[in-house]
């Protein structure tokens, strides 16, 4: 198997939910690596103890970054190596890892991918609409800016990708059909868990059904991008 590189920074994909959703590479770096900085210990600790991982674990999160930032890479300087995981999918996706990754590349420290889930491709890819072409935004701001971001938002031709939490599902479609009409949309919920769920439809038909039930877990909104304007004839 892969020998394990000093002072490196592996960024290393955990699944979304299906703990089987990890692949073999990752599994063996998290083993064999000195230490895993870890979003949340206690959450990490789960996936850890399924795949029998007894790594060093340490806590890197945003209220902390400023801290363990520095920290973390004076011991990759000293030679250790260190795997970056978050609570799920891809450490730096809307999850802490982009500071690190720019510290380690200032002090010309290797950095290596171990690609795997993300919610958002999964979502995308399942959504039937195109991916071919995408924009990915996160969250969108929950105040300053946020007007104007689905302003600009409303603009876009590529589909868009964005994440929101349940409470906040009823406004953001609300403030979306406001800002770009009515589009298609696909709300993907609980992705690879037992309740797995793709609301396909539209804007307008996705807040009918979160004013009717109450739309519980994690989800990803998919949106058709604007049509392109017809030249006029
Ligand atoms: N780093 C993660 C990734 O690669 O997808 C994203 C972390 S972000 C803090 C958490 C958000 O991702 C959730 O609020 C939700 O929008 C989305 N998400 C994570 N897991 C999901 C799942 N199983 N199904 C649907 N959305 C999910």
């Amino acid at each position: 198997m892969e020998e394990i590189l000093p002072g490196t920074l592996y960024l290393v994909a955990t699944p979304i939910g299906n703990l089987g959703d990890i692949t073999y590479r990752a599994v063996h770096i998290l083993k064999n690596v000195d230490l895993i900085a870890a979003e949340d210990t206690r959450k990490s600790r789960i996936l850890l103890k399924h795949y029998l991982i007894t790594t060093q674990l340490i806590s890197y999160h945003s209220y902390n970054l400023k801290k363990q930032t520095p920290q973390l890479i004076r011991r990759l300087k000293k030679g250790q190596s260190l795997a970056l995981i978050s609570d799920a999918g891809t450490p730096g996706i809307s999850d802490p890892g982009y500071q690190l990754v720019q510290a380690a590349i200032d002090e010309s420290l290797r950095v290596v991918p171990i690609p795997g889930a993300s919610a958002l491709l999964a979502a995308l890819v399942a959504s039937g609409l195109p991916s071919n072409r995408f924009v990915y935004e996160g969250f969108l701001p929950l105040k300053k800016g946020r007007k104007t971001r689905l302003a600009q938002l409303a603009q876009e031709e590529r589909t868009i990708v964005l994440y929101e939490s349940p409470h906040r599902i009823q406004r953001t479609l609300r403030d979306l059909i406001e800002a770009f009409g009515d589009r298609s949309c696909v709300l993907a919920r609980e992705l690879t868990k037992m309740y797995e769920e793709m609301h396909r439809g539209t804007l307008s038909a996705l807040l009918e059904l979160a004013n009717d039930k109450t739309l519980k877990g994690e989800m990803v909104l998919v949106i058709a991008g604007k049509e392109k304007d017809k030249k006029a004839t």
